[in-house]
């Protein structure tokens, strides 16, 4: 990746994906279903816990279900327009960066299984081995938060002290930390809710077709950075 170039970063779940197949995952195989998981999952949504204690606990039971996450993964299926859109910005040679507090074997297997490709992933590295041997590990590496699996912010943040301009994509809570530093957000679901209780502004999206339209048409305003954009703030969880 050059320094100092427009580039998107993409959440995977419920933003890449139709549908949130980490949830997904939870719900089908039972996991949130047990009581002594209920617990934690509530405390989670309640924000008393970060995602980080969330995906130890819930991921952690999945270590001998490789074939049943398998089997759900391969039903799971892109957005309307993502291809469009990743085929877009590698014609354009915006690199894409998939952003994701879920988990990194099932976002390889699907984006595979489709035959799309994008420039880095960036999720926890919770795997099936070769051997069947499972890893349960999460991406932070930020020592000042202790609430993210995968600290979105602190990959942001980053982004933007390398130069570049970023354009970011998402949808749920993790993409609250995560978008609090990029230049420009596409927002749907919880975060648009967010976005607008905060008076945040961003562009609401269905599908892709609905970024692509917005992308092409200011296509040389984001190219050259712009449009209004918005100020850096970060978030009082995931600190710094
Ligand atoms: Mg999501
Ligand atoms: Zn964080």
């Amino acid at each position: 990746m050059e320094k100092g170039q427009l580039v998107v970063v993409t959440d995977f779940d419920g933003t890449l994906m139709e549908q949130d197949v980490g949830a997904t995952l939870m719900k089908e195989l039972g996991v949130e279903d047990r009581p002594d998981v209920r617990g934690e999952l509530e405390r989670f949504l309640n924000k008393e816990i970060g995602s980080r204690e969330w995906i130890h606990t819930s991921y952690g039971l999945l270590g001998d279900r490789q074939k049943e996450v398998n089997a759900i993964a391969d039903r799971m299926n892109l957005r309307d327009g993502a291809e469009e859109f990743l085929a877009y910005c590698k014609n354009k040679s915006i690199p894409v960066t998939i952003l994701s507090d879920g988990m990194k074997y099932y976002i390889d297997r699907i984006m595979a299984a489709n035959h799309v490709t994008v420039d880095s992933v960036i999720s926890n590295p919770i795997q099936y081995g070769e051997d069947g041997a499972y890893t349960l590990g999460t991406q932070n590496t930020n020592p000042a938060c202790s609430w993210c699996g995968c600290c979105k912010s602190g990959v942001v943040r980053k982004l933007k002290e390398e130069g570049n301009r970023v354009i970011y994509i998402g949808d749920g809570s993790s993409d609250i930390y995560g978008s609090a530093y990029a230049d420009w957000v596409f927002a749907r679901s919880s975060l648009a809710r967010y976005l607008t209780r905060e008076e945040i502004s961003f562009y609401p999206f269905a599908t892709f077709h609905d970024i692509l339209k917005v992308v092409r048409e200011q296509e040389e305003n984001f190219l050259t950075g712009s449009p209004e954009r918005r100020e850096p703030a970060g978030h009082s969880f995931c600190k710094f």
